[in-house]
């Protein structure tokens, strides 16, 4: 059996490494002559909206998923015709919208922060007067880690911001004072089956993942309110796949943000820390194969590596430490690999985290990963 990923980077890569234990093979696609994936699978090269190429590309497999959310979703209902296209087509053109992912929560009758939506200059002006400030300013597609988005602290600011992001359709969010920022994994098989894999607490600097600590340490309801807006997106998008749900925790309750119809970055701690990887269960769905538990084994903390790698040698001392090099040339911002330090209990993964700060620096992500864990709860 064979998996065309679209996009060749390093969330294809993990699904490339994951696949290859169940006797799946994956042939990524990726316009970039040097995508990560190709170190690990075949990577078929062209460009995004090149319809012959995408459907040679198709041809040449059994079923076809994505690793990113900016893939045209034209093209994908295009390929829909000929391969199975999982997620689906329709999942994709809503989670990669904002204003119609928000319309979809509302729908759902899944709390967001409060917005409005900022179509052009006229809007600016106008529209946003009753929002309660300060605000950010996000442009509705094609945003990721931190881009496509501004901080407005006064409705006289949305006008200059709105110039400032390139007067694309955007939507204006009141800036949560959140106490956690929390994301759920949850895989959807088929036949409707949904497994969700237990909160993950996350800290983002500069509009970036820096660090994921699983399981979040949430009470059951909560655990159970974020499962529930889950399998209610899932089911209304008639989803196959994984994907992630990011959440701001207020006291007892969630604020949904966003939807990421893929495997994320804020479940790559499953691959050691869960009895089923992300990776492995997003294949899983795709093919056809029952899921497997989600179940996590001890408690896990991700440390993203942004811009370049720290020394592996000092890294790999640190017990329970387990080490990803994407391959990528380091640039400014970029995610470039990631490790996960495992362990038995909190006690045991705070040892272990303070040991990687004294081999690697503290700056290693360590420092906010050892403040959230000291947060309260
Ligand atoms: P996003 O691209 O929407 O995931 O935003 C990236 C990060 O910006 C989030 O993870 C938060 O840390 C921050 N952020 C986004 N929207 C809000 C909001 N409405 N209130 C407070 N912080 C936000």
């Amino acid at each position: 059996m064979r998996v065309g990923v679209i996009g060749g980077g390093q969330l294809a890569r993990m699904l490339a490494l994951s696949a290859a234990p169940l006797g799946v093979r994956v042939l990524a696609y990726d316009p970039a002559l040097d995508a990560c994936t190709e170190a690990v699978a075949p990577v078929e090269h062209g460009d995004f909206d090149d319809l012959p190429a995408l459907h040679a590309f198709a041809e040449q497999c059994d079923f076809i998923t994505f690793d990113f959310e900016n893939v045209s979703a034209p093209a994908l209902t295009e390929l829909s015709a000929t391969k199975p296209v999982r997620p689906n087509a329709r999942a994709l053109a809503t989670t990669q919208d904002r204003a119609l992912e928000k319309a979809l929560f509302l729908e759902l009758g899944i709390a967001v922060a409060e917005f409005v939506e900022v179509g052009d200059l006229a809007d600016s002006r106008f529209r946003t007067g009753t929002l309660a400030y300060p605000a950010i300013l996000k442009t509705r597609r094609l945003g990721y880690d931190g881009k496509g988005q501004t901080r407005v602290d006064t409705a006289d600011a949305v006008h200059a911001a709105f110039s400032e992001l390139g007067e694309v359709p955007c939507v204006l969010e009141t800036r949560v004072q959140f106490s956690r920022e929390l994301s759920l994994i949850a895989v959807r098989g088929t036949d409707g089956e949904l497994l969700c894999y237990p909160l993950v607490e996350n800290v983002h600097v500069d509009g970036i993942l820096s660090t994921s600590l699983a399981p979040a340490r949430v009470t059951p309801e909560l655990e159970q309110q974020a499962c529930e807006c889950a399998t209610r997106l899932a089911d209304a998008l008639d989803y196959t796949g994984v994907f992630a749900v990011e959440f701001f925790q207020l006291d007892g309750h969630l604020l949904a943000n966003e939807v990421a119809p893929r495997v994320h970055n804020s479940g790559h701690w499953t691959i050691e820390g869960a009895e089923t990887s992300q990776f492995e269960n997003h294949i899983r769905a795709v093919t056809g194969l029952p899921l497997g538990s989600t179940a996590p084994r001890g408690v896990s903390c991700m440390l993203n590596w942004i811009g370049k790698m720290p020394d592996v040698k000092a890294a790999l001392r640190v017990p329970g430490l387990h080490w990803h090099d994407y391959g990528k040339e380091p640039r400014l911002r970029r995610k470039v690999g990631h490790a996960t330090i495992t362990a038995k209990d909190f006690d045991e993964l705070a040892q272990r985290l303070e040991l990687a700060g004294q081999v690697l620096g503290r700056e290693w992500q360590v420092a906010p990963a050892l403040a959230a864990m000291r947060k309260p709860v």
